[in-house]
């Protein structure tokens, strides 16, 4: 598949060719761990063990270099598997890691609790403003970590104008694409080296998979990743390689439906009156608006907002709610509604990551704009 296609095409055939023992026009699910040789050494198609690559893995993978214009891409168990081997691919005891001040909480304890035990220094930047990230870098700096946009506060960092503060520095910089995917935002072609993925969430669409992914248009590094996805062995397995495969399909039409959606919640929130804050990129008073709108094909199914009477008050509205389901995640057709403060982001708490007590988060899905308008105004009383 030519890398000419546009990013709807290629979602639907890059990595999927038609199987050649077949015909079948989806990547069957090669539910296997092993590949007959013909003769010691005589792998078919490089296939020998399915840690090392599996074919169902290999559409998924190369689907995924093909969206984020990549030249790699390697598929793991999960978000986190993603990030833990970038970072051990990365970093060595002694160096320096500059992290958001708005990030997953889940990220936030895998630098604090577990790589900080390895003798890797970190910092917090608020990643909105590249001269606080150009203050935050040390000699010893080898990675500066962006989520744009950011969760669960919807902050947005200018991904050119770091890559340039990084590279200056001779620090790579590592950008969780997350929140946007690859439809609505391509942050290699802005410079950065390496992309994040939990496909849990909009690449895979449907709340019914756990992954993650890293891209990066690096040969060298790509190398250097694949290396290590093998021998520290986080894979993504044949099945949810394949449900990720086919949620991603309909990315591009989920993403224009999602923001739509977000676009009518964010103007009932803004006008309501128990609601004192909200939080959206495509809002023209957000501080970095004009940043997204640059950066951004459109500003994304995800909104945050603070409620009028605290943290009691955010709780009982994502209580109320019917239609938008209480729980973690997003990214999926249907609507969600959380507490970070308890939920998703409780890791955060006591640090300078914490979130505001009175924030609600909800990840707007592809259901009736109209149904979810009236679940909300009812849940905010
Ligand atoms: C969920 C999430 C992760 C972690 O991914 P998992 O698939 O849950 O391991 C990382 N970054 C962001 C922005 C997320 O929302």
């Amino acid at each position: 598949m030519s890398d000419q296609h546009s990013f709807e095409t290629l979602a639907i055939h890059a990595g999927q060719e038609a199987d050649p023992l077949t015909g079948a026009v989806v990547p069957p699910i090669y539910q296997v761990s092993t590949y007959k040789q013909d003769g010691v050494g005589g792998l078919r198609g490089g296939y020998e063990y399915s840690r090392s690559a599996n074919p169902t893995r290999t559409a998924l993978e190369e689907n995924l270099a093909a969206l984020e214009g990549g030249v790699r891409g390697l598929a793991f168990a999960s978000g986190l598997a993603a990030e833990d081997t970038l970072l051990r691919t990365l970093l060595a005891p002694g160096d320096h890691v500059v992290i958001p001040n708005d990030a997953y909480g889940g990220t936030f304890r895998l630098f604090a609790k577990v790589v900080s035990r390895w003798g890797v220094e970190w910092s917090v930047a608020n990643t909105s403003s590249p001269d606080a990230v150009r203050a935050a870098i040390r000699p010893e700096t080898k990675a500066v970590w962006v989520e744009t946009p950011s969760n669960p506060l919807l902050g947005i960092t200018d991904i050119a104008a770091v890559a340039g503060v990084a590279h200056e520095a001779g620090a790579k910089l590592v950008v969780d694409n997350t929140f946007a995917s690859p439809y609505l935002q391509q942050p290699l072609s802005l410079g950065a080296d390496v992309v994040v993925h939990s496909t849990t969430k909009y690449m895979g669409g449907h709340s019914d998979v756990v992954g993650g992914a890293l891209i990066t248009a690096d040969t060298g590094l790509g190398e250097e990743l694949a290396y290590h996805q093998n021998a520290m062995g986080a894979v993504a397995g044949p099945f949810d390689s394949w449900l990720t495969l086919r949620g991603i399909k309909t990315l591009a039409v989920r993403m224009d439906r999602h923001t739509a959606n977000a676009e009518r919640v964010v103007d009932l929130l803004v006008s309501h009156p128990k609601v004192t804050q909200v939080y959206y990129p495509g809002l023209p008073e957000h501080p970095l608006h004009e940043v997204a709108a640059k950066q951004m094909r459109a500003f994304g199914g995800m909104v945050s907002f603070r409620v009028a009477g605290g943290e009691e008050a955010a709780v009982e509205v994502c209580n109320r709610a019917k239609l938008f389901t209480l729980g973690e995640s997003l990214g999926g057709v249907e609507s969600l509604i959380e507490h970070p403060g308890r939920m998703t982001h409780a890791s955060v708490a006591g640090s300078q990551l914490e979130v505001p007590a009175d924030l609600v988060r909800a990840s707007v899905g592809i259901e009736s704009a109209d149904d979810l308008l009236a679940d909300l105004t009812q849940a905010l009383g």
